[in-house]
């Protein structure tokens, strides 16, 4: 690909990098290829950018969006958001994003940053109910004079956008990496784990790669405890009602656009806080990757996920390809108490303690 000037943020979204996780790979004795999709290098941070600049530009194509007069109204955990407003500036739009107390500070200065109006709900308040950030867009839309909800958990250009996008980068990734001795590979993508919210990126990327790459790829879905969204139902009820930190997936409802079709997603997993930040941290420090809470679940369940039954296979299969999404960067989540607890309160390292007795030489 020749570099060449691109023309507005909007140009920047998408083309992330697929890496090697190789010292992970190693540490936990594996046979099979660890692949990360590393969505915090696009323009907005995150792996929801796709979609909000697609359901911006198709809304505008169905003349739905008028400059100057349209206000985007958008219930999100903050990354769609974020992708939103970073659209709306460029385009003119205005834009109020409705989000969930839980969510992080540093998604509601970026999206402040980026010129959005921010209405914090209630993170305890069902979906369906009218404190919700669902129930709050909806009646902002119904007052305000040129509102409009393009509504990420019933919008076909969500999951499009990653069956467009998202998904033929991996393939293309995989398919244009030769096999060699020293990483060897089968050229297909064998395994495809990705965390859900709406439920998009999963089913996006798994029609891609079952439409037009590899039918018999394994799509494995990962699931905070605490929410409803794995099949079977009886995986959730353990933890029913469960409260879980993590950011960005899970929900307390099917969205629409998680089909749960048996064909999209052959098999979910059930993932805690605790292994998600571990996750995180080994991504950091290991594979230096600045990742987000959401990408430790998927690591911590694509983990889980190898040493099942169904996965042991795969784990121990020389050149097998199992490629996790990572969604979003720890840059979103730089304040929160997570990580700052395994940022700054781990166990001083022998440098620590060395650089502290040079120091402190009397
Ligand atoms: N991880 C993070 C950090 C997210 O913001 C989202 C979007 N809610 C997801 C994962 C899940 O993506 P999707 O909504 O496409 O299921």
């Amino acid at each position: 690909m020749t570099r060449q000037i691109l023309n507005s943020a909007l140009d920047a979204v998408g083309n992330t990098p697929l890496i090697r996780l190789d010292r992970i790979t190693k540490a936990e004795g594996l046979q099979c290829n660890l692949l990360g999709k590393v969505e915090y290098t696009s323009a907005g941070g995150s792996v929801k950018d796709r979609i909000a600049k697609r359901m911006v530009e198709e809304a505008e194509r169905e003349g739905k969006l008028i400059p100057g007069q349209s206000v985007v109204i958008e219930p999100t955990s903050g990354n769609t958001g974020i992708g939103l407003a970073m659209a709306c500036a460029v385009k003119g739009y205005s834009v109020i994003i409705t989000m969930p107390s839980k969510m992080s500070l540093e998604k509601e200065a970026a999206l402040r940053a980026l010129g959005a109006e921010v209405v914090r709900t209630p993170t305890e308040a069902a979906w369906d109910s009218p404190e919700s950030h669902i129930g709050v867009a909806q009646r902002l839309q119904k007052e305000i004079p040129g509102g409009i909800i393009l509504d990420q958990y019933r919008n076909v250009n969500n999951p499009l956008a990653h069956e467009f996008t998202t998904g033929p980068e991996i393939i293309e990734a995989v398919t244009s990496t030769p096999s060699t001795s020293t990483a060897p590979s089968s050229s297909k993508v064998d395994v495809l784990v990705a965390g859900a919210g709406t439920g998009g990126t999963i089913t996006g990327i798994s029609r891609a790669i079952k439409k037009t790459h590899n039918p018999d790829c394994i799509v494995v879905g990962v699931d905070p405890k605490g929410s409803v969204l794995a099949v079977p139902d009886s995986l959730n009820t353990a933890d029913a009602g469960a409260e879980y930190i993590v950011e960005g997936i899970g929900y307390d409802f099917i969205p629409d656009v998680l089909s749960r079709d048996p064909k999209d997603v052959d098999s979910w997993v059930k993932t805690s806080d605790e292994e998600a930040f571990a996750a995180v941290q080994k991504l950091m420090r290991v594979e230096g990757l600045l990742v987000g809470g959401s990408s430790g679940s998927a690591l911590a369940g694509t983990l889980r996920w190898l040493k099942s039954d169904e996965g042991k296979k795969i784990a121990q299969t020389k050149g097998a390809n199992v490629v996790i999404l990572l969604a979003d960067g720890i840059r979103n989540y730089m304040s929160k108490s997570w990580f700052l607890k395994l940022a700054l309160e781990a166990e001083p390292s022998p440098l620590a303690k060395q650089i502290s007795s040079v120091l402190h030489k009397s």
